[in-house]
């Protein structure tokens, strides 16, 4: 078996060209061929062109063991990626029965029409690999020549991810000797560049486990990855960069090891601990239910919730006292801590969560500007309500979300975490 040291990435795609596209494609292979240790010196885009495509190629095998392509592989006259690679390898096109087969059955399960140009897609170079593609029609191809290998990988990202994770990665693995184990921290309530810099010491000088961090709304995971002989090994290599990032100030914030989202690891930790939770919601207009019920298997722990915007539903659904809304207002501690425990009471709950606050742009005052949100919470423990000032500056749906991501977090804390971060 041939070993790959060094690689190349070729998208393909006018709209790459055109800047129609981004080309995140490129981005993704670059960071997992790094991770596995394989050498990329250069990355190219051409458009539905053979004649650039084939010119890149020969440019390529003259410096490289590998090459991976992106694109080009759909069934109409424009996507010819594999007619140019087979010409460049000097192989003719011949059908593979397998994927023939699947792309029928493929048709027939999204109960679309299958076109004579689709069986051109089960089309590979003779004496090729076809890689199922179980995400869309196009199969991936891998050719082997005496001295480059091909790797042509369909164009969308939500095929191209899982083809190279689930099938291309193992295949580089056995030509590389190594295994590849990533594992990622979850982290909420601390920006990126905060992160990185009370890790820089770790993240600098790991290259091998190393970490990268990815971030969203509140949300933030560290993917720490490891290459190693064996499985085992690479995974004890993570958990020991894993158990040193725990040592630093970023620990209180770690709620899970590929947990997921919040909402995710606060549905499956509830489930773990047989625990309900309630929803009483103000500025957030039901957005904590939603994302709790975007979970799948959310039933066994969220009750229900309810939407109280007005006062008047605020006393009349969750039994927030009149005086205290007259008191204190809607957006205060008190309305916050009523509108948690009239919910947990209404519905039974092990927890109820609230927030009330002013997400803007409008409604703001000098005492409570835009993004002051007061997100309560009740459960055997006590009562209590959380103040949170969010960028007044930031539009009302991020405000919104922010409020809703923290109201998650908040119950996540109540219920503790799971059992597997410990
Ligand atoms: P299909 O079978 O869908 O036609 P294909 O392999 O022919 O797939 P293209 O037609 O080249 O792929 O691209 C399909 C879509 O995939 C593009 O419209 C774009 O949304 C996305 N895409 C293609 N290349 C890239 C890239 N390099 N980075 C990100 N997205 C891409």
């Amino acid at each position: 078996m041939k070993e790959i040291k060094t690689a190349e990435i070729l998208c393909v795609g006018t709209e790459l060209l055109l800047g129609d596209i981004v080309n995140t494609n490129a981005a993704f292979l670059s960071q997992r061929l790094a991770e596995l240790g394989i050498a990329v010196y250069h990355q190219s885009v051409v458009g539905d062109n053979p004649e650039r495509l084939l010119a890149e190629l020969e440019a390529a095998s003259k410096r490289c063991d590998l090459v991976i392509t992106s694109g080009g592989l759909g069934p109409t006259y424009d996507d010819l990626t594999k007619e140019t690679i087979s010409a460049f390898f000097g192989k003719k096109l011949v059908r593979d029965d397998a994927t023939l087969e699947r792309i029928r059955s493929y048709f027939a399960q999204t109960g679309r029409v299958m076109t004579p140009n689709n069986e051109k897609q089960a089309d590979i170079p003779e004496g090729a690999i076809a890689i199922d593609n179980a995400y869309g029609t196009a199969p991936g191809v891998i050719v082997e020549g005496d001295t480059l290998t091909a790797i042509m990988l369909p164009g969308p990202p939500r095929e191209l991810i899982p083809l190279f994770n689930e099938k291309v990665l193992p295949y580089l693995e056995a030509r590389t000797g190594s295994v590849i184990v990533s594992k990622n921290v979850q982290i909420f309530g601390l920006g990126e560049s905060f992160v990185e810099n009370m890790l820089l010491d770790l993240m600098k000088n790991a290259s091998n486990p190393s970490a990268a961090t990815y971030a969203d709304s509140g949300e933030l995971r560290i993917r720490v990855t490891a290459r190693a002989d064996s499985k085992d090994k690479a995974e004890e290599m993570c958990d020991e960069l894993i158990e040193k990032i725990k040592t630093t100030d970023v620990a209180p914030h770690i709620y899970g090891i590929d947990s997921g989202s919040v909402e995710a690891t606060l549905v499956s930790t509830l489930k773990e601990k047989q625990m309900t939770i309630a929803t009483a919601e103000s500025c957030t207009g039901g957005l904590i239910a939603k994302l709790i019920t975007d979970v799948s298997g959310s039933s066994a722990v969220f009750l229900g919730g309810a939407v109280t915007y007005a006062n008047s539903a605020k006393e009349a659904l969750v039994g927030v006292r009149h005086e205290t809304l007259e008191a204190h207002g809607a957006v205060s501690e008190q309305v916050a801590i009523q509108m948690a425990r009239g919910v947990r009471e209404a519905l039974e709950s092990d927890i109820g969560i609230s927030t009330t606050g002013i997400a803007g742009p409008t409604g703001g005052t000098s005492e409570k500007p835009v993004g002051t949100v007061y997100v309560g919470i009740s459960s055997e423990k006590g009562d209590r309500a959380i103040l949170l000032r969010l960028s007044p500056q930031r539009e009302r749906s991020y405000i919104r979300l922010l409020a809703a991501k923290n109201a998650l977090f908040t119950a996540l804390c109540e219920a503790g975490f799971s059992t597997s971060l410990s």
